[in-house]
């Protein structure tokens, strides 16, 4: 049976930065366990934008600023302890990026260039592009020689007696079911975007696993009803055009020519934060003030009076998704955009920031699929690839740390975990007859960004509710339509599908539960923020098959709720 001291799954940033860190310092076996190949992470295609306080740009920026501005983005749901240690951490995080070879945007000094994000008070992005980030920390990786199982999906994870053992295993290409016993097991698999399939700008493979697998262990999943939707996914795929378009000084328009933000937030007009803009661009739409009805319906960004140069260099992302995925020069043509889920503030509940540890010791979390509550109720663009790598670092050395500690633990129950997940293959595969996967997903995404979408209500939530739980039903009698073992990426998909089921209910649940609007949940029913009965974390827990909501008190150290301005 393979073995390991630490076993790190996802090969994100989140993950490729824990196992480099569980690997070079402590003297320690690490596997790295991703389901795609590290190099075909979300990491690896975002903007590549990421937040310091460096000063490059601004000499009286300070870490304390960062705080308070992540703080306030996050409308005081963060931990304010957790923002302090991260805000503290993300300066040396990125430096050592840079070391590892990233190359970031430069002045003409030669220091790393940086602008203003929306909801920053002083500019702090710095920008590279995900593909480098994610293409220096894989040269890293290969340095250590962490051992890799890539094309491996994980199954379960298996605890017995509150002791992790290991976790199980499909091998996507041989289609064997296989054990791995592990001392410490780090979770990096990333978000669950997904569970709106078309209208997200995430990846086809964001669809939770890592969540759903630890709820079904025994672990709470936090703050699951926050879901950070981009202002600006093109209006037809939902591909990404990144705030430094509006960093840049892009407008936003609707069908009147009017830039319609100077009515919601005439200060920082399109620098204000993602879930302004969002319920900006939906009110116009939703008033006659787009273009287009129903699912095309879209209002537009303007660059034409942006320098060719800058477009062609700095937003050369912006301006390539443009001409390829929309046919428009952005120089000439007005880009029709709509927004799309983005990124989830909530997670596996981590509950150190210190260590990422969750509540099963051994078990820790770091990137998207972690709640380490620094992003609050709302993330502020380039918080996340922060996120990512000081919290991986910081879980890479805890768990090598605690594997240390730790003697070899029994695998009686890797053994049964085996053989149930052969007999489910075998019998999954086996189906000759039954409901459409596809057809589930398709109406489990329509049911979300209908009902639990940028603006939500108790109706609502209830009818997704309702619906998810109908599709779980069907879920129980999908045909696959694949009976072969190997390479089987059908039965891979409707591993997917399950898992996105629990996150959309644990997703609607806590939205239900929330009666109040905060960062980007916003409830037309309870559109005020209610500190007095909801300044705390949701915990969504499952015991046998049946979800539960507790609460947890947010941490605040000096920064006392103010009301948030509109
Ligand atoms: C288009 C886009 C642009 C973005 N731009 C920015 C930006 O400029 N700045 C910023 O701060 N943030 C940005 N973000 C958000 C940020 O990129 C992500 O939050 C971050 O990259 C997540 O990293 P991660 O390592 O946690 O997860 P990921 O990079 O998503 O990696 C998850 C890994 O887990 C693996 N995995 C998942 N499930 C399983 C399973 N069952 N078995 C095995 N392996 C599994 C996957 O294969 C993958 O390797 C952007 C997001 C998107 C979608």
């Amino acid at each position: 049976m393979l073995s390991f001291d630490v076993l790190v799954i996802g090969g994100g940033g989140a993950g490729m930065r824990a196992a480099i860190e569980a690997a070079r310092a402590h003297e320690c076996s690490v596997a790295l366990l991703t389901k795609a190949h590290p190099l075909r992470s979300t990491t690896g295609c975002t903007g590549g934008g990421i937040n310091a306080v460096l000063n490059s740009a601004d000499p009286d920026d300070t870490v304390e600023k960062y705080i308070k501005d992540t703080i306030v983005g996050g409308d005081y749901l963060n931990d304010q302890d957790a923002v302090e240690f991260f805000a503290s951490q993300a300066a040396s995080a990125v430096k050592e990026l840079d070391r590892f070879g990233v190359p970031f945007f430069r002045d003409e000094t030669g220091r790393i260039a940086q602008s203003r994000g929306g909801g920053a008070s002083a500019p702090r992005v710095c920008w590279t592009l995900g593909h480098a980030i994610a293409h220096s920390l894989y040269e890293q990786y290969l340095r250590y020689e962490i051992y890799d199982l890539s094309d491996v999906f994980l199954l379960d994870l298996t605890v017995e007696n509150g002791r992790l053992q290991g976790v199980i295993a499909l091998n996507i290409q041989t289609g064997t079911v296989f054990p791995i016993a592990a001392k410490a097991v780090v979770m990096a698999t990333g978000g669950a975007g997904r569970i709106y399939w078309q209208r997200t700008t995430d990846p086809v493979d964001c669809t939770g696993d890592g969540l759903a697998i630890c709820l079904k262990a025994g672990i709470a999943l936090k703050d699951t009803e926050f879901v950070q939707f981009h202002p600006t996914a093109l209006a037809a795929t939902g591909i990404l055009l990144s705030e430094a378009a509006r960093g840049a000084g892009a407008y936003l328009l609707n069908r009147d020519g009017e830039r319609f933000m100077s009515r919601y937030e005439p200060e920082k007009m399109e620098l204000a934060t993602r879930d302004a803009i969002s319920t900006a661009i939906e009110t116009e739409i939703r008033e006659g003030r787009g273009y287009g009805t129903g699912a095309g319906a879209h209002v537009m960004l303007d660059l034409r009076h942006i320098d060719r140069g800058i477009l062609q260099d700095k937003l050369k992302q912006v301006y390539d998704a443009a001409v390829k995925f929309e046919g428009l020069d952005p120089s000439e043509s007005l880009l029709p955009i709509r927004p799309a889920c983005h990124y989830m503030m909530g997670g596996i509940d981590v509950v150190d920031f210190k260590t990422c540890t969750t509540s099963i010791p051994g078990l820790f979390a770091a990137g998207e699929c972690a709640c380490v509550s620094v992003q609050g109720a709302n993330r502020l663009g380039g918080n996340a690839l922060s996120e990512v790598v000081v919290f991986g670092k910081t879980a890479g050395a805890a768990a090598a740390a605690y594997a240390k500690s730790q003697l070899v633990s029994d695998h009686a129950s890797l053994q049964d975990g085996v053989s149930c997940w052969q007999l489910r293959f075998a019998s999954v595969r086996a189906r000759q007859s039954g409901i459409s996967l596809t057809k589930i997903r398709e109406r489990l995404a329509a049911c979300m960004w209908e009902n639990v979408g940028i603006s939500r209500n108790a109706r609502s939530l209830q009818v997704a509710l309702d619906t998810i739980c109908e599709l779980k039903q069907d879920y129980e009698s999908v045909e696959i339509g694949d009976s072969q073992q190997r390479g089987n990426s059908a039965f891979v998909h409707y591993l997917e599908v399950g898992n996105l089921l629990d996150i959309a209910y644990a997703v609607t649940l806590g939205a239900l539960s929330r009666r109040e609007s905060r960062g980007c949940h916003q409830r037309s029913d309870f559109p005020a923020r209610d500190d007095a009965n909801f300044l705390k974390h949701t915990l969504i827990s499952k015991i046998d098959g049946d979800f539960h909501v507790n609460y947890r008190p947010v941490s605040i150290t000096k920064y006392l709720p103010t009301e948030r301005k509109p």
